[in-house]
């Protein structure tokens, strides 16, 4: 068997070589037998290897998501969970892993922000940066997207981001620039949108920018249904269409290549990137995809654990007793902790949309708590205070007798009773979604129907609650009443925006009595074939669950409260609509505050919220989606194991209305524009004078670790002294941001400073320390729209040495010009 590339598509013949150039499923690439080239199996990324199954394949490592590893300010760290994330695509048999998501946190309400890392296209570079060499040292190609402009879920398929050159040179591009550049990225994904007019699958920007530029000679892959053409995409450079079977290329490319709309070479480029991809990685060598399994270690679980504890922020650590802040916890003279919120027993350990995977195994906080509290002898008592579901819950199967489901390859089928299904299986839950159709696995028809059925034992008179959201005609029927019919929801609020919104219906059960529940799901005319159902099913709401948990609360010494989103509520398919907390936890917080001595709020969401009760609390502490060993991380924390060293990588905004792109997001007309250029994130706040919430950067420790002084060793090289004045070993992130001096002239975008160099310093506890922090080599770049070229202004800069972007230490002066 050759890996010769050259002489592969030299006895390829332009059909072969064709059918490279689209999926052979949902995963794989296409083999071709007759010249040993074998599948190559991609994977979802980022925050696990899912492998090809959503509903019941192998289970994953799941890791911390991308905000909470940026929030660690540690690239160490991060290729060492890049690198076991090697390790788990390895094992789901696969060669690329979908990941990273490094678009930018544009608004702090877009929906995917916790798969992406930070506002500032520096700190998501160096991040990315890291993530992509220890992913690909362990023979996995990172497939780094979207490419670009994706930072909205707003109409996500067909958008157009319009961003002006400057904006997108100098924040946007910068991370897939470092990627390519610094990291040898073997892969990009384009987006879904359109970027300044075509879409990103077509965009010119592959050729002059991404290959022209910065020499990229990897793979471009389209987002999954995100290539609309046959000739254009090719034209640009985009090499494989996901998924398969192909929709816009094998005949219809075959077809353009006969009338001379595309030419032979420009498919042989396509075929090489996708042959040169699989030999890099060794695909070759694998001879095809291989078979997927679970692989859970304990030094795994140890690194997830220590890493979803490094990406926490502390946000507020105010005393009880005179001096000393409620955090760490001192449990002397404590008898009883409540523990109390939504997210208290089941943690939302990552967010939601094709980033999710099946977690090897879940840590969740109350339980992680209560075994710390047993061994030192103190009660935990818990509440959750409310519910945060925007959909009704998946059926609860420890009050039914099993759910079985029946497929029939006709959909019409299920009007006849009688009719006997092709296949039967258990369903695992009743929240369901099939990739390719169950029965023909992809090669037949994309339509079929299938009948879910379970008894329900009602534990509790009243009125219950079922609804279904659905990518096609789906009916829940109790006892044979129709109770629920997806055609008669609006569409595009579930399933990436594909289904419909939910519907939800009432019935009166009677406790101790056991009912049918059927569901009836016609899928026809899929696309590709993905389908997908949520059934949700909810007891009669009884009595006031924030009041029951304040009563809860009001007996304990201490309450630690557990509240945020969920994957409902940050997932791919949709932004979020407000900064608040979802439900009444805003109102649980406050009156538990009010009957406790001491409120430590954990806030376990992925990206910004708001805090009106803020003043009323003793300690936050931001922990991001941390992964699956969430509650030991936190209890590490919370206990004083690991000192707190996560620093914010988002600005947290006072309210949604002082946030950069307020006035222009999601955008209208089918076209957002980005108007705000360049004032992203604490360069907006800080160039028009907004105060923040929480600034950029910003972040508390237990130990007391200040920047002493600071020296400019030359224009890119800052020396910092340390000093630790406190009683415990501590840990700093010393940043430096560049502010220019002279501004006559500058344009109205032009930010008032930027991230450009950080370094994160452990110092033991009273002790000095020194470090030399190496900023960035573009640290004074800025793009010259007259050019179209990268200059360097010459003039003088102040370099501000702090531990955030408003807690400045020291302020340095030097020439840029020095290393021009
Ligand atoms: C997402 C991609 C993902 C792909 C495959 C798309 O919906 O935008 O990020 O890799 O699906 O699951």
């Amino acid at each position: 068997m050759t890996t010769d590339i050259d002489d592969l598509l030299a006895r390829a013949t332009l059909d072969e070589q064709i059918s490279l150039l689209a999926g052979a499923n949902f995963w794989e690439t296409v083999a071709i037998e007759r010249l040993g080239i074998p599948a190559m199996r991609v994977s979802d990324g980022p925050v696990g290897a899912r492998g090809t199954d959503f509903n019941s394949g192998p289970a994953s490592v799941n890791v911390p998501c991308s905000t909470s590893l940026a929030a660690s300010w540690d690239p160490a760290l991060v290729a060492e969970v890049a690198g076991l994330l090697g390790l788990e695509t390895r094992a789901k048999g696969a060669r690329v892993l979908l990941a990273p998501t490094v678009n930018l946190h544009r608004t702090p309400i877009g929906g995917r922000n916790f798969e992406c890392m930070s506002e500032d296209p520096y700190l998501t570079a160096e991040t990315a940066v890291a993530y992509v060499r220890g992913l690909q040292a362990q023979g996995v190609a990172s497939c780094i997207k979207h490419f670009i402009g994706n930072d909205t879920e707003f109409e996500r398929m067909s958008i157009d981001s319009r961003v002006d050159e400057r904006t997108l040179r100098e924040l946007y591009m910068v991370p897939f620039e470092a990627a390519v550049r610094t990291a040898g990225v073997q892969s990009v994904m384009t987006a879904y949108n359109r970027i300044n007019g075509p879409f990103a699958a077509d965009s010119p920007l592959i050729a002059d920018v991404l290959r022209g530029e910065w020499g990229f000679d990897g793979l471009v892959i389209s987002d999954w249904m995100g290539l609309h053409s046959t000739a254009d995409g090719v034209i640009a450079g985009l090499d494989l269409e996901m998924p398969g079977p192909a929709q816009f290329r094998g005949e219809k490319l075959a077809a353009a290549v006969a009338c001379g709309d595309v030419s032979a070479e420009q498919v042989r480029a396509c075929a090489r990137a996708v042959l040169t991809v699989m030999v890099r990685t060794g695909a070759f060598a694998d001879g095809g995809p291989g078979p997927e399994a679970t692989r859970d270690n304990p030094q795994d679980r140890v690194l997830v654990r220590r890493a979803g504890a490094a990406g926490m922020v502390l946000l507020r650590n105010e005393s009880t007793v005179a001096g000393v802040g409620v955090l760490p916890l001192q449990l002397a003279g404590v008898r009883r902790i409540a523990v109390i919120g939504p997210n208290a027993a089941e943690a939302q350990i990552m967010g939601g949309g094709s980033a999710h995977v099946t977690p090897v195994h879940t840590v969740h906080p109350l339980a992680a708590l209560q075994a710390r509290c047993a061994q030192l002898g103190v009660e935990v008592v818990h509440a959750a205070g409310c519910d945060i579901h925007k959909t009704l819950p998946a059926i609860d199967v420890s009050i039914t007798d099993g759910m079985s489901i029946d497929y029939f390859a006709d959909p019409s089928a299920l009007a006849d009773p009688l009719a006997s299904p092709a296949l039967t299986r258990q369903a695992p839950s009743s929240r369901l979604l099939w990739l390719i159709d169950p029965l023909s696995r992809g090669t037949g028809g994309k339509q079929f129907g299938a009948r879910l059925q379970t008894n329900v034992t009602a534990d509790v008179s009243g009125t219950w609650q079922f609804s279904c959201a659905a990518t096609s005609p789906t009916r829940v029927l109790v006892d044979g009443v129709v109770l629920a019919d997806s055609e008669t929801g609006a569409r595009g609020g579930s399933f990436y925006g594909m289904g419909s919104d939910e519907v939800v219906g009432h019935v009166e059960l009677q406790a101790g009595h056991s009912y049918r529940v059927t569901v009836e799901i016609s899928q026809v005319n899929s696309v590709l074939g993905l389908a997908g159902v949520n059934v949700g099913m909810a007891r009669p709401i009884g009595g006031d669950l924030v009041a029951g948990a304040v009563d809860v609360a009001s007996t304990a010494d201490l309450a630690i409260l557990i509240v945020g989103t969920s994957d409902e509520w940050e997932s791919e398919g949709w932004d979020r609509e407000t900064l608040a907390l979802p439900g009444r936890q805003d109102e649980l917080i406050s009156r538990v505050a009010d009957v406790c001595p001491a409120t430590v709020v954990v806030v376990n969401a992925g990206s910004p919220i708001t805090m009106p009760w803020l003043d009323q609390v003793e300690a936050v502490l931001m922990t991001w989606f941390p992964g699956q060993e969430m509650g030991d991380s936190l209890a590490d924390l919370l206990f004083g194991d690991v000192e707190p060293q996560g620093r914010l990588p988002v600005t947290f905004p006072s309210r949604l209305e002082d946030t950069p792109a307020f006035e222009h997001h999601p955008g209208r007309n089918g076209v957002a524009n980005y108007l705000e250029g360049r004032l992203i994130g604490y360069r907006w706040y800080d160039t028009v004078g907004r105060r923040p919430l929480f600034p950029f950067g910003f972040g508390l420790g237990y130990a007391t670790v200040e920047i002493e002084g600071a020296r400019a060793l030359d224009s890119h090289t800052v020396e910092v002294d340390l000093r630790n004045s406190s009683a415990r070993d501590g840990i700093q992130v010393v940043q430096v941001y560049a502010h220019r001096l002279d501004r006559t002239g500058l344009p109205a975008d032009e930010p008032y400073q930027r991230l450009v160099g950080f370094a994160k310093v452990a110092v033991a506890a009273g002790a000095a320390s020194t470090v030399v922090v190496a900023l960035d080599p573009h640290a004074y770049r800025s793009w010259n729209i007259v050019d179209h070229a990268w200059q360097v202004p010459s003039g003088q800069f102040e370099l501000r040495v702090g531990t955030s972007s408003r807690d400045v230490a020291v302020r340095l002066e030097v020439a840029s010009s020095l290393h021009a």
